[in-house]
């Protein structure tokens, strides 16, 4: 029996399906290379915008052949669409045998045997179940052999006016330290160099806890042989010195921070109920910069927020200037049902959207190629994490992609490189020496 997952969306729908394929190892299943040969195929959905809500449609549409083929075949809808639509998703796609939300992905095996008893198998729930911590219980399946996503937190407890995650993903749920610390460890017996902590709002870990993500930082860098501590998503409001001390305290921990400012203005800040003004911003940027020697930033950026005008617009542009980031992920504002900021007054037409979003890739893009050539003859320390078109390929402290000529077996291993070309979005490098 064999399953296919296709996945949208964040780093967190990706470890959920890393998750996935643990649980359906564990039933016997092995992972087909195409949907056209699984016996169970399985979306793992997003809804943060649109469009992706749109894909889902069509790729539905594409696995129902499969049935026509193997009517045993079971097709099943989870993730962020699915716990928002609930059964009116099933009423538009009959198609679909099997749903479940991201509360109970735990509970898969029990509502595979339904599906396959002939039922729809739908597993809605509006709040997480007591024994949702059964989830970690299942080993992840993962491509990447020395790079590893652990989800430490899920859900958000803040409730930015644009965004529909505190309703598909529930209240913040910080996953407890000992939980964490026993996946951390078992994943270094297997090989991995670099964690990579993931939460909507990872900052904010432990706050329902008693904790603090300083703690949660300390103790990962304790389990010995992690060589790399990333983390996603911060946010700004939690961001304080606390955390920025631990970073610069740490050497394990990565020199940056992806930290989403959505809007330069403050007025729409305001109406985006960030919690956070422009100068703040620049103030926490200011302050990770003084405790983390070379720190780098990304960011995420939502274009034609409601009302946003000219003068609000430049602002974020101005706070690109500012900031400098390495990597910019910038979204035309999606109005998403449900949210407060579907209804405002004000919406800005798509063409306003698209003609900022494109003066905003164009200023990124500049500042970028400047970026560049900064690294241009650097010596940099990358981690090796896989090997594509006859080069090896890894990311520097600084999270930027860097390839490199040399033999396969350098695989997993941490290196340093010369920078001999910078573009902006790959560093061409030659090996210098093996670290370890
Ligand atoms: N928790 C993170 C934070 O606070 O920045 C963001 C998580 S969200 C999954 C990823 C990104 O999607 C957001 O940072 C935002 O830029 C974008 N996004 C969320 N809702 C959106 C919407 N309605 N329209 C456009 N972009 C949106
Ligand atoms: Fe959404 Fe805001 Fe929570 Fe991020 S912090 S997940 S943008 S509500």
């Amino acid at each position: 029996m064999k399953f296919y997952i296709k996945t949208f969306g964040c780093q967190m729908n990706f470890n959920d399906s890393e998750r996935i394929k643990g649980i359906l190892k564990s039933l016997g299943y092995e992972q087909a290379q195409s949907y056209e040969e699984a016996d169970i195929i399985l979306l793992n959905t997003c809804t943060i915008r649109e469009k992706p809500d749109q894909k889902v449609y069509s790729h539905l549409g594409e696995y129902k052949k499969v049935k026509e083929k193997n009517p045993k075949a079971i097709i099943g809808v989870c993730g962020c669409l699915a716990q928002r639509m609930g059964a009116e998703l099933v009423n538009k796609a009959p198609v679909i045998d099997l749903m479940f939300s991201s509360f109970n992905i735990h509970q898969l095996p029990q509502l595979i045997q339904q599906a396959q008893a002939g039922y729809k198998a739908i597993a809605i729930l509006e709040e997480p179940p007591e024994d949702e911590d059964k989830l970690w219980e299942y080993p992840t399946v993962r491509d990447n052999q020395y790079c590893a996503y652990v989800t430490v937190m899920k859900g958000c407890d803040k409730n930015c006016t644009y965004c529909v995650v505190p309703k598909t993903r529930g209240r913040q749920r910080s996953r407890s330290l000992q939980s964490i610390l026993s996946e951390v460890k078992a994943l270094v017996e297997d090989g991995v160099k670099e964690v990579h902590l993931l939460g909507q709002n990872v900052t904010a870990w432990g706050q329902d806890i008693g904790m603090h993500f300083a703690d949660l930082l300390y103790e990962v860098a304790q389990v010995e042989g992690v060589q790399r501590i990333r983390f996603t998503t911060g946010h700004p409001k939690d961001m304080d010195e606390r955390i920025a001390k631990a970073m610069g305290e740490i050497p394990t921990v990565c020199p940056h921070v992806h930290l989403p400012f959505q809007a330069g203005s403050n007025r729409i800040l305001a109406l985006m109920d960030r919690g956070y003004t422009k100068e703040e911003y620049l103030e926490k940027i200011q302050m990770l910069r003084e405790y983390k020697k070379g720190i780098t930033f990304s960011t995420d950026v939502i274009v034609g927020f409601p009302t946003e005008t000219e003068e609000d617009f430049e602002h974020t542009l101005d706070l690109l200037e500012k900031v400098r980031f390495e990597q910019v992920f910038s979204f035309k504002f999606s109005p998403r049902p449900g949210t407060p900021a579907y209804s405002m007054e004000g919406q800005v037409p798509d063409d306003v959207k698209t003609q900022r979003m494109a003066r905003l890739l164009n200023l990124q893009k500049k500042i970028l190629s400047e970026i560049a050539k900064e690294y241009e003859g650097t010596i940099q320390e990358v981690l090796l994490e896989s090997y594509e078109n006859g080069k090896l390929v890894g990311r520097t402290l600084t999270n930027r992609w860097a390839t490199l000529q040399g033999p396969e077996e350098l695989l997993g291993k941490t290196v340093l490189v010369r920078v001999e070309r910078a573009n902006p979005y790959n560093l061409e490098c030659s090996l210098v020496s093996v670290l370890s």
